[in-house]
Order: structure tokens, then C-alpha cells, then sequence
């Protein structure tokens, strides 16, 4: 024997103090029991301080510790110390839990060590206390860390192939606590595909090259769920062999799960975004374009790196800005969701668009606010189309007035001028026969003044009565034509015209009307014809989109190109002096295109014919 160590087992037996210290430094706890008179036990004072009581106060009874000890811990200590009594092989040495005088449990780890008479029959029993109560809670807090992180561990004894899984390990395959694993079974956990595959090719890396994984895998567990997992292996190697793997196991489906849905709603709003008809934009809370997608460019010119550079300050009209910062405002402060407005924009070209404008925001998941998000469409058109449609509806209304006045003042102009004739022609009559020859032309002229004047009257109150309270009809276009024929047969007689027409059409129209504006274009071409030529003159017809199209083509006059357009007024004439007329019968026949909804033109060259063109565009109305 070492001589030191002789002589410290020498000084232990003849000097108390050594042994006091050895036990007061190393123990919690130390106890010595009498098992011929087993009520009787010695406890130090640690015993007793380490579970909050004064050891004065404390008896040596072995009742005095039996009643603070969990009681199935003291059925499991009983057993064992009966095993380790029967059989010295058998060491007593387990964990225990006790009452602490303040009411939590004390860990103590409690060996023993029976003293047994020359027969080998047990008398006594030596006992040590130590205190793990802090190993104990590391351990308890690292289960609970591990349950709520979901994290297990497992093991492979490479050289027994044994598997060993912790209970985490075991409750994230969704086995029983007592299921045995091993490694084909723990591998055919992994997902078929790719999971499986790669974890088998890192198992095989690992045992063949010590190579660690760290991967993010799925299994189906026991109950046929799958799940994401992270599985993390690492090898031990001894002397170019290897002797196990061993890792941890995460269950981290949830966060999987949770990274892949916002991946997916990312690439959802990207794709929304960047291929959205509409313009889009996101604008940082100071104004400027963070993000813009093509349609926005296309919209307003600019390219998507000119538009990061600028704010949406710069596009907006000076006047129309102004009004948008309120409601920005309260959509800040959280007292509207949305901001809609339309706005002018300046185009980069320098013209102006109209801009149908939505404004959101974007908050994260404390409500601060992130940026804006602005959705716009070019409304330019339909901008345009209300504008004309406002103007439009004046001028109908202007003109509406002026049809009544015309009616009023043509209706009222009609009595006093028949008195007026009536008066001349009584003169003339009776009494113009005894008149000298100059009075009597000057009677004259003042009748055909007269006489004319009535024309004009009725021609504008014919004017001012177009469509009135009539409503459309099925109309055979080609019966209509024959009656206009007849109706100017002498006209036609007298100037030898040669008249031919295409096919004519059965069409919805206001047959007075129609038959008044073909009356007017025929009379017009054979009034107007060339001088020593007779007029020939052709109606012709062609389907188009919404209704029909009729062309009456002369081979007259012809009109200036200058004049072509005014010649649809009332009362604008050409050639006043020569051809009689009012200048009523084109503007009564663009009235009645229009009155069909269609247009009346004119297609001229001066000395080389005239064709007038009118549209019927009623096909769509309700009869
Ligand atoms: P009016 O025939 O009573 O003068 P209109 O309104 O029918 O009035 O015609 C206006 C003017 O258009 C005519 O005065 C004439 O100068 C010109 N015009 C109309 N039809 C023809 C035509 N077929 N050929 C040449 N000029 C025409």
C-alpha cells in the first residue's frame, strides 16, 4: 500500500477531526444504522441542515427521516436496501426525493453499505447523502427545453447495429414510449423520394467517412402524417472505425410549414404584381416608388429605373396633389382602409393622363405602417368620352331650343304673310289690270317675295317637325324609291334624267322621314345638273356593321370642296342666283341620318358629279 495513503487511514482512526472533515466536505449527508434495533439510526448535522432542519431538534430515530421522504421513494429504497442486505454485490445507490423543511423537494443521491457481522449477516448500514437537486432540476429543465423545442436525440452502436430513440425522438414518429427501433425501420420513417434517398446516402457517408448531415427532411410518422424535420447526425470514430452516430431529431413542421406557405403567397403577390393589366406600385411611406410593375411603365413612360428614382409627388398635377394629402392622412392614421381617387398625371412625354388611383397600406404585424400600395388604371378614354358626352348633351339641348324657335316663329310668320299674299293677289286680280306697267311688275316682284317667303316658312316648319312623336318601322326601302320616283316623275320627264338603283333593303327607319331625304337628294341631282347634259344618277346600297349605307351618285354640278361641309346647314346655299332653292333640304337630310343615328357626307370634285352618302344605323333598336 502507498505509504501516504497508509498513513491517512491511520490518521482517520486516531484523529476524529480528519474524518469530520472528509465527511463535512465531500457529504450532504451522512447516517449510520443500527439493523439489530432498527428504530435506532445516527444522522450527522448536514443530514439534517441540507433538508432545512436544526439538527439539534432532530432525534436519531429512523422514523424521523421516513416520515419527509417520498413515500414511493422509501417503497423503492426498502427494496433495495433488502436486495443489497441479501446480496453484497448488489449496491444500494439510487435517488431519492425529500420533503425540504420549506416545503420543496430536495434531490439526494443516497448510497449505502451494509457492515456485516463474521457470519456475513448484516448489522449495520453507512449511508451518504448527496444533494443533486441542482443536477436534477439542469436535467428536468433540459427534458422541458427539448419538448417544447421538439427536439430528440438517438443513437447508432455501429458496431451492434442497436438504435437507441429519446422519448421526444420517439413522440415526434408518433410511436409507443416502448417501440424499438432500428436503422432500416428508422430509415423507412423518411418521406419515399427524395427524403429517403438523401438521408440514406448521408447515413452511408457517415459511417463510411465520418462525413455529419444536417438536413431538413420529411418522415410519415407511425400514424401516416407528414411531417418536416430536422435531422442532424454526427460519427465517432476509433482508429479508422466507425463506432457510432448519434444526433438530434427537431420536429419543425410548423416553421416548415409556415416558411413555405409564405414563400408561396410571396411568389403569388410577385406574380400578381408583375403581370397585373393594371398599374402597380409600392411607395414608401415618404413617397417614393420602392417597387413598380410594367403595366405602370407602359401607363405613364417612364422606365422602372427612372420610376425608383422619383417620387409620386412628380407625376401628380400641382393642382389635383393638394386634394390627396388629407385622405393620405387618415388612411395613415388608420381612419380608412383604402384612398380612391382620380388624378391627372403627367405623361413623360409631357401630355396629361387621367389616373384611376387605390391607395392600401401595407402594415407589419404590429400595425406599423411599411410602405403604401397603389393600384392604377388609365381612365384618359372614358375621361374624354363623359367630357363629349357633357358638351354633346348642351348642343342637343341648345339645339332642341332652337327647333322649338323655329317652329314658334315659322308657325306665326305663316298668318300675317298669308294675309299679306291674300291682299296681293286680290290687287293683282282686280285691280292690277288698270295699273301702269311699272306698277304692276313691282306687284309682281313683291308676290314672288311673297311666295317665297311662304316656301322658306314651310320648309323650316317641316324642319322643326322631323321625327316628331313618330316611332321606327319595317320599311321596304325599295317600295319607297319607286314612290319617290313617281312623286318627281315630271322633274325626271322634264330633265330627261336616266335613274337606275342596286337592291334595296328592308330596313327599320321613320318612313315619311326617309322618304323625304332620299326626295330632297334626288331632286338636288337633277336640280343641280350640268347644263346641256342630262342628269344620270345612281342610288346605291351596302351592308355595314350596325345598318346600311346608301350612296346616290350625279354626274352634276359638283360642289367646291370648300363648301362641302357648310352645304348640311340651314340655309347655306351655292349659287343662290341661278337655281332656285332655301338651303333647308340638307340640313333637313343630315337631321334624319341623324335621326337614325346615322351621318350624312359628301363626296364632290367640281364639274365632275356629286355622291351623297347616308348612313342607317338603327339595326340594334327595340321596334
Ligand atoms: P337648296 O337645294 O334649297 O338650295 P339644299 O340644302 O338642298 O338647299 O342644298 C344646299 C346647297 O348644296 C345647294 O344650294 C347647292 O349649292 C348644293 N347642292 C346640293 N345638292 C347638290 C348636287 N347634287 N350637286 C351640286 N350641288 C348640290
Amino acid at each position: 500500500m502507498n505509504y501516504l495513503r497508509k498513513e491517512l487511514y491511520e490518521l482517520i482512526k486516531s484523529d476524529e477531526s480528519i474524518f469530520d472533515f472528509i465527511q463535512e466536505s465531500s457529504l450532504d449527508g451522512l447516517w449510520y444504522w443500527d439493523l439489530t434495533k432498527p428504530e435506532e439510526e445516527w444522522m450527522n448535522a448536514k443530514f439534517w441542515t441540507t433538508l432545512g432542519y436544526d439538527p439539534n431538534k432532530m432525534p436519531h430515530k429512523a422514523a424521523a427521516w421516513q416520515d419527509i421522504i417520498h413515500p414511493d421513494d422509501l417503497a423503492l429504497a426498502t427494496e433495495n436496501v433488502g436486495k443489497h442486505l441479501a446480496d453484497p454485490n448488489y449496491p444500494y445507490d439510487q435517488i431519492v426525493r425529500y420533503r425540504h423543511q420549506q416545503g420543496h423537494t430536495v434531490w439526494i443521491r443516497c448510497r449505502g453499505l451494509a457492515i456485516r457481522d463474521e457470519e456475513g449477516n448484516p448489522v449495520r448500514l453507512l449511508g451518504a447523502h448527496n444533494d443533486v437537486t441542482d443536477e436534477k432540476r439542469r436535467e428536468q429543465l433540459l427534458v422541458e427545453t427539448n419538448r417544447a423545442a421538439r427536439v430528440g436525440a438517438w443513437e447508432l452502436d455501429a458496431k451492434t447495429n442497436q438504435v437507441y430513440w429519446s422519448d421526444i425522438t420517439k413522440e415526434i414518429h408518433e410511436v409507443a414510449p416502448d417501440y424499438v427501433p432500428d436503422l432500416e425501420t428508422g430509415i423507412n420513417f423518411y418521406k419515399e423520394g427524395y427524403s429517403r434517398t438523401i438521408i440514406q446516402e448521408s447515413v452511408e457517408k457517415a459511417l463510411m467517412a465520418g462525413k455529419p448531415w444536417d438536413l431538413e427532411l420529411q418522415i410519415v410518422t407511425a400514424t401516416g402524417k407528414e411531417i418536416w424535420v430536422r435531422a442532424i447526425g454526427r460519427a465517432e470514430f476509433r482508429e479508422g472505425t466507425c463506432q457510432r452516430l448519434y444526433g438530434v431529431f427537431q420536429d419543425i413542421n410548423d416553421r416548415k410549414l409556415a416558411q413555405i406557405s409564405l414563400a408561396e403567397s410571396e411568389e403569388q403577390f410577385r406574380q400578381t404584381f408583375d403581370y397585373a393589366v393594371v398599374g402597380m406600385a409600392l411607395v414608401s411611406t415618404k413617397g417614393q416608388f420602392i417597387k413598380v410593375n410594367n403595366s405602370f411603365c407602359q401607363m405613364i413612360g417612364y422606365s422602372e429605373a427612372e420610376l425608383l428614382n422619383m417620387s409620386f409627388t412628380a407625376l401628380s398635377d400641382p393642382e389635383t396633389l393638394e386634394e390627396s394629402l388629407p385622405p393620405l392622412l387618415e388612411l395613415r392614421q388608420g381612419k380608412r382602409d383604402v384612398f380612391l381617387t382620380e388624378k391627372k398625371y403627367r405623361h413623360k412625354k409631357g401630355h396629361f393622363i387621367w389616373v384611376s388611383i387605390a391607395v392600401s397600406k401595407v402594415v407589419n404585424n404590429d400595425g406599423k405602417l411599411l410602405h403604401y400600395i397603389t393600384q392604377y388604371s388609365d381612365i384618359t378614354e372614358r375621361v374624354k368620352s363623359e367630357e363629349r358626352q357633357r358638351k354633346l348633351s348642351i348642343l342637343e339641348a341648345k339645339s332642341k331650343e332652337m327647333e322649338q324657335f323655329a317652329y314658334i316663329a315659322s308657325h306665326d310668320l305663316r298668318e300675317p304673310l298669308t294675309t299679306i299674299k291674300g291682299y296681293l293677289e286680290l290687287v293683282v286680280e282686280e285691280f292690277a289690270a288698270d295699273f301702269p306697267t311699272d306698277a304692276r311688275q313691282l306687284l309682281n316682284l313683291a308676290l314672288g317675295s311673297a311666295n317665297r317667303m311662304d316656301a322658306l316658312i314651310h320648309g323650316l316648319l317641316d324642319y322643326s317637325r322631323l321625327g316628331r312623336d313618330r316611332s321606327l318601322e319595317k320599311v321596304d326601302s325599295n317600295e319607297l324609291w319607286t314612290t319617290v320616283l313617281e312623286d318627281l316623275s315630271l322633274k325626271i320627264e322634264t330633265s330627261k334624267a336616266q335613274i337606275t338603283n342596286d337592291s334595296l333593303p328592308v330596313l327599320l327607319a321613320y318612313p315619311l322621314e326617309l322618304k323625304l331625304l332620299l326626295q330632297n337628294l334626288l331632286s338636288n341631282a337633277i336640280k343641280f345638273a350640268q347644263p346641256n347634259q342630262p342628269p344620270r344618277i345612281h342610288l346605291g346600297f351596302k351592308k355595314i356593321g350596325d345598318g346600311w349605307q346608301f350612296s346616290l351618285k350625279d354626274n352634276g354640278i359638283g360642289i367646291p370642296e370648300s363648301e362641302q361641309k357648310h352645304i348640311f346647314f340651314i340655309f347655306q346655299r351655292l349659287y343662290r342666283n341661278n337655281i332656285e332653292g332655301t338651303g333647308i333640304g340638307l340640313a333637313n337630310c343630315k337631321k334624319i341620318a341623324e335621326l337614325h343615328r346615322g351621318d350624312i357626307w359628301v363626296d364632290s370634285k367640281l364639274g365632275k358629279g356629286s355622291t351623297f352618302h347616308f348612313t342607317i344605323l338603327t339595326e340594334r333598336e327595340q321596334v
